[in-house]
């Protein structure tokens, strides 16, 4: 499998080096040359599947012969160890819990994923890489936990300071080893912009090989769309038609939820649902695509402003707004919305949604489901990690699970920076 890059002036590459680079020198995104669907058989027999040889079907194009099936097999294996449950919350109304990996958001299987591809790629010490990262909350905690200890790779996470959740924070901050954490006086969009700005700074290159482990690389981004074959294996034997809602910031989830249906996955409709956070919205409603400064809302880990993975959507329908609407919706919801509506499903259902998965609750209600649709809206995060919006919103108390116990009671160590040219500094100190 060759990777190109979407601004089509770099050379193409194969899948390790499109993972230890990230994004392509000429600041593009790498995609697959090609996606050659699933054979049939593969769905109608998918319920006989378990998780570990869907996923290896599913990805091993896109590997291709760069990991031999053995060690793909037991990278899978390691990565896919836990649950992918549906739960039904309404008559025609399932989530689909991503939260069950050990930082308890969906980001832990991308990150997993592509901390063993480096880890194999890197086995005899050729490929020594620092791993530079922005989140908006949920990437750093799942990149850092991810990488720690692998042999070789170095991570450096910048966050936006005092805009991700105290049990984020802790999980990005306390690991220690290989991990380092700036925390950076801005937003999330600055932290973007800052890593995006030291892949192509030739002064920090010539010394250091950087990669990406944002959704941007295709090793964080790929391994998401196993999440909508998990889920259609679940809900097949319902006979009804799919429509899945995905809370989205950067975009890379959904759009990899797209790269399943290319691969043959039945789905009837995607929605893309966001906070106020709207770029994609107003670009649906008026074909303009204008990104703005992002916005601070309850449901933090999508305050993204210019989500990057836009541009492969875009590419995956040919560029054609036309066949994109067709499939494709995206739809934005403020903090009160997001607040009633998970105030809504607990009181009706007992069930407890986070932000983002209330957001995404509220999409599926808002494209309207008929009598032969079943909807499904991903939890992206489990409601501790936003425990005292949750709380306080529901008036009830969330269990703290042990995983997330353990992270509490550690020292916070992170290194404050206001500009690139600390972040520079740093990574040539
Ligand atoms: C990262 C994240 C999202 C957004 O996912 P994208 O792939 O960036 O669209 C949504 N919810 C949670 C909890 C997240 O951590």
């Amino acid at each position: 499998m060759q990777y190109y890059s979407l601004n089509n002036s770099s050379p193409k590459i194969g899948f390790s080096e499109a993972v230890i680079k990230g994004l392509a020198p000429d600041r593009g995104l790498y995609f697959p040359e090609k996606i050659t669907p699933l054979p049939s058989s593969f769905f109608e027999n998918i319920e006989n599947l378990d998780n570990v040889e869907i996923a290896y079907h599913a990805i091993k194009q896109f590997v291709g012969n760069e990991i031999p099936e053995k060690e793909l097999r037991e990278i899978l294996a390691d990565v896919l160890s836990f649950d992918f449950p549906v739960v039904q919350i309404e008559k025609n109304i399932g989530t689909l819990e991503l939260f069950h990996g050990p930082t308890m958001a969906f980001k832990d299987v991308g990150a997993r994923f592509m901390a063993r591809c480096l880890g194999y790629f890197n086995k005899n010490n050729e490929n020594h890489v620092t791993v530079l990262v922005a989140t908006s909350g949920d990437t750093g905690g799942a990149v850092a936990n991810g990488f720690l200890g692998v042999k070789g790779v170095d991570v450096v996470i910048l966050y936006p300071s005092g805009k991700v959740s105290e049990i984020q924070e802790k999980q990005l901050t306390t690991l220690g080893q290989n991990i380092t954490a700036l925390e950076v006086d801005g937003v999330f969009d600055d932290c973007q912009d800052m890593v995006k700005t030291a892949f192509l700074d030739t002064s920090i290159t010539d010394h250091k090989q950087l990669t990406s482990a944002n959704s941007i690389n295709v090793a964080r981004w790929l391994p998401q769309l196993f999440y909508f074959l998990f889920a259609y294996k679940q809900v097949k034997n319902k006979g009804k038609d799919i429509t899945f809602s995905v809370p989205s910031g950067n975009f890379g989830n959904i759009c990899a939820g797209i790269v399943a249906h290319k691969l043959g996955l039945p789905v009837k409709h995607f929605v893309a649902s966001t906070n106020v956070n709207d770029t994609v919205v107003r670009y649906l409603d008026t074909q303009q695509y204008e990104p703005r400064a992002s916005k601070a809302t309850i449901s933090n880990a999508m305050d993204v402003g210019n989500p990057s993975n836009f541009i492969r959507i875009q590419n995956l329908f040919q560029n054609n707004f036309e066949e994109l609407k067709k499939l494709f919706s995206a739809y934005s919801f403020n903090d009160d919305q997001t607040r009633d509506a998970m105030k809504k499903v607990f009181d009706t259902t007992g069930y407890i949604a986070d932000p983002h998965g209330a957001v995404g609750y509220l999409g599926l209600k808002k494209q309207g489901l008929n009598g032969n649709d079943y909807g499904i809206f991903l939890e992206t995060a489990h409601p501790v990690k936003f425990l005292d919006v949750v709380e306080e919103t529901l008036e009830t108390k969330v269990e703290i699970p042990s995983q997330i116990q353990k992270v509490i009671t550690k020292e916070k160590k992170s290194i404050r920076i206001n500009s690139y040219e600390k972040l520079k500094e740093f990574l040539l100190g």
